[in-house]
Protein backbone atom coordinates (compact mmCIF):
# COMPACT_ATOMS: atom_id res chain seq x y z
CA UNK A 1 0.00 0.00 0.00
CA UNK A 2 1.34 3.42 -1.26
CA UNK A 3 -0.08 6.94 -1.12
CA UNK A 4 0.49 10.41 -2.73
CA UNK A 5 -0.57 13.55 -2.43
CA UNK A 6 -1.02 15.47 -5.36
CA UNK A 7 -1.66 19.01 -3.92
CA UNK A 8 -3.06 20.07 -0.48
CA UNK A 9 -4.13 23.64 0.56
CA UNK A 10 -7.10 26.28 0.18
CA UNK A 11 -6.49 26.17 -3.54
CA UNK A 12 -7.07 22.29 -4.24
CA UNK A 13 -6.78 18.92 -2.52
CA UNK A 14 -6.30 15.92 -3.96
CA UNK A 15 -4.40 12.87 -2.53
CA UNK A 16 -3.72 8.95 -4.05
CA UNK A 17 -3.58 5.90 -2.09
CA UNK A 18 -2.78 2.57 -3.74
CA UNK A 19 -2.99 -1.09 -2.70
CA UNK A 20 -2.86 -4.03 -5.56
CA UNK A 21 -4.64 -2.86 -8.52
CA UNK A 22 -7.12 -0.63 -6.82
CA UNK A 23 -6.49 3.28 -6.78
CA UNK A 24 -8.83 5.49 -5.06
CA UNK A 25 -8.80 9.26 -5.22
CA UNK A 26 -9.49 11.46 -2.20
CA UNK A 27 -10.94 14.75 -3.05
CA UNK A 28 -10.78 16.30 -6.16
CA UNK A 29 -10.13 20.32 -5.91
CA UNK A 30 -8.77 20.91 -9.47
CA UNK A 31 -9.80 21.39 -12.56
CA UNK A 32 -9.94 18.67 -15.07
CA UNK A 33 -6.94 19.76 -16.49
CA UNK A 34 -5.03 20.25 -13.56
CA UNK A 35 -6.37 17.10 -12.21
CA UNK A 36 -4.65 14.49 -15.37
CA UNK A 37 -1.54 16.89 -15.04
CA UNK A 38 -0.83 16.13 -11.41
CA UNK A 39 -1.58 12.42 -11.81
CA UNK A 40 0.42 12.11 -14.59
CA UNK A 41 3.50 13.74 -11.86
CA UNK A 42 2.69 10.69 -10.08
CA UNK A 43 2.84 8.33 -12.76
CA UNK A 44 -1.08 7.72 -13.06
CA UNK A 45 -3.79 7.98 -15.76
CA UNK A 46 -7.17 8.60 -15.09
CA UNK A 47 -8.03 5.06 -16.18
CA UNK A 48 -5.69 3.72 -13.17
CA UNK A 49 -8.48 5.41 -10.67
CA UNK A 50 -11.16 2.91 -8.90
CA UNK A 51 -12.73 5.55 -7.69
CA UNK A 52 -13.28 9.32 -5.71
CA UNK A 53 -13.78 9.82 -2.47
CA UNK A 54 -15.02 13.01 -1.16
CA UNK A 55 -15.04 14.29 2.43
CA UNK A 56 -17.03 17.76 1.92
CA UNK A 57 -18.54 20.30 -0.27
CA UNK A 58 -16.18 23.17 0.21
CA UNK A 59 -14.85 23.72 -3.31
CA UNK A 60 -10.71 22.83 -2.55
CA UNK A 61 -11.97 19.34 -1.97
CA UNK A 62 -14.82 18.70 -4.54
CA UNK A 63 -14.70 21.64 -7.44
CA UNK A 64 -13.22 18.67 -9.84
CA UNK A 65 -15.38 16.17 -8.81
CA UNK A 66 -17.91 15.90 -11.11
CA UNK A 67 -15.99 17.19 -13.98
CA UNK A 68 -13.60 14.31 -13.75
CA UNK A 69 -15.37 11.82 -12.79
CA UNK A 70 -18.05 12.32 -15.76
CA UNK A 71 -15.03 12.80 -18.14
CA UNK A 72 -13.09 9.71 -16.94
CA UNK A 73 -16.70 7.84 -16.23
CA UNK A 74 -14.95 6.94 -12.47
CA UNK A 75 -17.51 6.44 -9.83
CA UNK A 76 -17.71 8.79 -6.87
CA UNK A 77 -18.60 8.48 -3.12
CA UNK A 78 -19.68 10.89 -0.90
CA UNK A 79 -22.50 11.29 2.03
CA UNK A 80 -25.89 11.92 1.54
CA UNK A 81 -25.35 15.93 2.85
CA UNK A 82 -22.23 16.33 0.84
CA UNK A 83 -24.37 15.34 -2.35
CA UNK A 84 -27.34 17.69 -1.04
CA UNK A 85 -24.99 20.41 -0.49
CA UNK A 86 -23.23 20.41 -3.88
CA UNK A 87 -26.39 19.97 -5.98
CA UNK A 88 -28.17 23.33 -4.17
CA UNK A 89 -24.71 24.69 -5.24
CA UNK A 90 -25.62 24.00 -8.69
CA UNK A 91 -23.12 21.07 -9.66
CA UNK A 92 -23.97 19.36 -12.39
CA UNK A 93 -24.15 15.27 -11.11
CA UNK A 94 -26.15 14.21 -13.91
CA UNK A 95 -24.20 10.89 -15.82
CA UNK A 96 -21.80 10.77 -12.84
CA UNK A 97 -22.34 7.44 -11.27
CA UNK A 98 -22.61 8.65 -7.42
CA UNK A 99 -22.58 5.95 -4.47
CA UNK A 100 -23.71 7.42 -0.97
CA UNK A 101 -21.54 6.91 1.91
CA UNK A 102 -23.09 6.34 5.63
CA UNK A 103 -20.84 8.09 7.72
CA UNK A 104 -20.45 5.28 10.14
CA UNK A 105 -19.90 2.33 7.94
CA UNK A 106 -16.87 1.34 6.10
CA UNK A 107 -17.03 -0.49 2.45
CA UNK A 108 -14.66 -2.16 0.61
CA UNK A 109 -13.64 -0.23 -2.89
CA UNK A 110 -11.57 -3.38 -4.56
CA UNK A 111 -8.75 -4.06 -2.30
CA UNK A 112 -9.16 -1.49 -0.37
CA UNK A 113 -11.61 -1.19 2.94
CA UNK A 114 -12.69 2.72 3.35
CA UNK A 115 -13.98 3.57 7.14
CA UNK A 116 -15.35 7.00 6.96
CA UNK A 117 -15.32 8.63 10.08
CA UNK A 118 -17.73 12.27 10.83
CA UNK A 119 -15.17 15.55 11.70
CA UNK A 120 -16.90 18.68 13.05
CA UNK A 121 -16.56 21.44 9.98
CA UNK A 122 -18.69 23.82 8.90
CA UNK A 123 -19.90 21.61 5.68
CA UNK A 124 -23.37 19.56 5.71
CA UNK A 125 -22.31 16.16 6.35
CA UNK A 126 -18.70 15.74 6.54
CA UNK A 127 -16.36 13.36 6.88
CA UNK A 128 -12.89 12.05 6.97
CA UNK A 129 -11.52 9.11 6.14
CA UNK A 130 -9.45 5.70 7.18
CA UNK A 131 -7.89 3.51 4.21
CA UNK A 132 -7.02 -0.45 4.79
CA UNK A 133 -5.85 -3.10 2.79
CA UNK A 134 -6.22 -5.26 5.72
CA UNK A 135 -2.71 -4.64 7.09
CA UNK A 136 -1.79 -1.07 6.83
CA UNK A 137 -4.25 1.79 7.91
CA UNK A 138 -3.61 5.22 6.25
CA UNK A 139 -5.71 7.87 7.97
CA UNK A 140 -7.10 11.37 6.81
CA UNK A 141 -7.27 14.22 8.75
CA UNK A 142 -7.75 17.41 6.77
CA UNK A 143 -10.74 20.28 7.57
CA UNK A 144 -11.83 19.94 11.11
CA UNK A 145 -12.24 22.41 13.82
CA UNK A 146 -11.37 20.71 16.97
CA UNK A 147 -10.47 17.33 18.04
CA UNK A 148 -12.88 14.44 19.05
CA UNK A 149 -12.63 11.27 21.22
CA UNK A 150 -14.40 10.01 17.28
CA UNK A 151 -11.35 11.36 15.53
CA UNK A 152 -9.27 10.17 18.09
CA UNK A 153 -10.56 6.22 18.54
CA UNK A 154 -10.68 6.57 14.50
CA UNK A 155 -6.83 8.06 13.82
CA UNK A 156 -5.26 5.53 16.54
CA UNK A 157 -3.10 2.63 15.33
CA UNK A 158 -2.69 4.22 11.71
CA UNK A 159 0.54 2.86 10.02
CA UNK A 160 0.33 6.82 8.02
CA UNK A 161 -1.42 9.57 8.91
CA UNK A 162 -2.03 12.69 7.07
CA UNK A 163 -3.15 15.65 9.45
CA UNK A 164 -4.18 19.02 8.96
CA UNK A 165 -2.11 21.55 10.38
CA UNK A 166 -4.07 24.89 9.17
CA UNK A 167 -3.06 27.95 10.85
CA UNK A 168 -0.56 29.02 13.50
CA UNK A 169 -2.63 31.08 15.99
CA UNK A 170 -0.67 34.07 16.02
CA UNK A 171 0.11 34.35 12.51
CA UNK A 172 -3.62 33.96 11.81
CA UNK A 173 -4.53 37.38 14.51
CA UNK A 174 -2.07 39.12 12.78
CA UNK A 175 -2.83 38.74 9.44
CA UNK A 176 -4.88 39.92 6.76
CA UNK A 177 -7.92 37.90 7.15
CA UNK A 178 -11.21 39.84 8.09
CA UNK A 179 -12.26 39.60 12.05
CA UNK A 180 -15.04 36.93 10.39
CA UNK A 181 -12.81 34.83 8.04
CA UNK A 182 -10.36 34.53 11.52
CA UNK A 183 -13.26 33.88 13.88
CA UNK A 184 -14.64 30.96 11.05
CA UNK A 185 -10.78 29.48 10.91
CA UNK A 186 -10.21 29.11 14.36
CA UNK A 187 -13.74 28.54 15.56
CA UNK A 188 -14.85 24.56 16.45
CA UNK A 189 -16.06 23.93 12.76
CA UNK A 190 -13.05 25.94 11.35
CA UNK A 191 -9.96 24.50 10.93
CA UNK A 192 -7.16 22.55 12.64
CA UNK A 193 -4.25 24.55 14.14
CA UNK A 194 -0.88 23.29 14.24
CA UNK A 195 -0.62 22.60 18.49
CA UNK A 196 -4.19 20.76 18.19
CA UNK A 197 -2.82 18.83 15.03
CA UNK A 198 -0.10 17.60 17.67
CA UNK A 199 -2.12 16.88 20.41
CA UNK A 200 -4.13 14.76 18.63
CA UNK A 201 -1.36 12.97 16.99
CA UNK A 202 0.28 12.33 20.71
CA UNK A 203 -3.13 11.23 21.99
CA UNK A 204 -3.14 8.70 19.25
CA UNK A 205 -1.99 4.84 19.86
CA UNK A 206 1.24 5.26 17.17
CA UNK A 207 3.07 1.89 18.11
CA UNK A 208 2.67 1.05 14.15
CA UNK A 209 3.46 5.15 12.92
CA UNK A 210 5.71 4.85 9.85
CA UNK A 211 4.64 8.41 8.21
CA UNK A 212 2.99 11.80 9.30
CA UNK A 213 2.15 14.42 7.14
CA UNK A 214 1.52 17.94 7.67
CA UNK A 215 -0.85 18.97 5.07
CA UNK A 216 -3.72 21.70 4.39
CA UNK A 217 -0.97 24.20 5.59
CA UNK A 218 -2.71 27.92 4.99
CA UNK A 219 -0.41 29.83 2.55
CA UNK A 220 -1.10 32.74 4.82
CA UNK A 221 -1.47 32.08 8.02
CA UNK A 222 1.46 29.08 8.84
CA UNK A 223 4.38 28.24 7.56
CA UNK A 224 6.34 24.70 7.01
CA UNK A 225 8.68 25.37 9.21
CA UNK A 226 5.76 25.99 12.14
CA UNK A 227 3.95 23.16 11.25
CA UNK A 228 6.84 20.50 10.97
CA UNK A 229 7.92 21.62 14.41
CA UNK A 230 4.98 21.23 16.07
CA UNK A 231 4.26 17.54 15.03
CA UNK A 232 7.93 16.73 15.59
CA UNK A 233 7.01 18.38 19.00
CA UNK A 234 4.24 15.35 19.21
CA UNK A 235 6.83 12.79 17.81
CA UNK A 236 9.90 14.07 20.31
CA UNK A 237 11.65 13.67 16.29
CA UNK A 238 14.10 15.82 14.09
CA UNK A 239 11.69 18.31 12.26
CA UNK A 240 13.20 17.54 9.40
CA UNK A 241 11.39 13.97 9.48
CA UNK A 242 8.21 15.33 8.88
CA UNK A 243 7.14 16.14 5.11
CA UNK A 244 4.74 18.72 4.19
CA UNK A 245 2.16 18.12 1.31
CA UNK A 246 2.41 21.48 -0.33
CA UNK A 247 -0.36 23.13 -2.70
CA UNK A 248 1.88 22.93 -5.91
CA UNK A 249 3.82 20.00 -5.72
CA UNK A 250 2.48 17.73 -2.74
CA UNK A 251 3.65 15.14 -1.78
CA UNK A 252 5.71 12.22 -3.74
CA UNK A 253 4.76 8.56 -3.08
CA UNK A 254 5.34 6.88 0.26
CA UNK A 255 5.27 3.58 1.07
CA UNK A 256 3.26 2.28 4.61
ZN1 LIG B 1 -10.18 22.36 2.84
ZN1 LIG C 1 -13.65 22.55 4.28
Amino acid sequence: MRFASLGSGSQGNALVAESGRTRLMLDCGFTVQETEARLARAGLAPSDLSGIIVTHEHGDHADGVFPFARRHAIPVWMTYGTLAALREAGAAVENCPIRLVDAAIAFPVGDLLVQPYTVPHDAREPVQYVLSDGARRLGVLTDAGCATPHIEASLSGCDALVLECNYDPDLLEGGPYPPSLKARIAGRLGHLDNATSAAILASLDRSRLKHVVAAHLSQTNNTPALARAALARALACDPEAIPVATQDEGLSWRDL
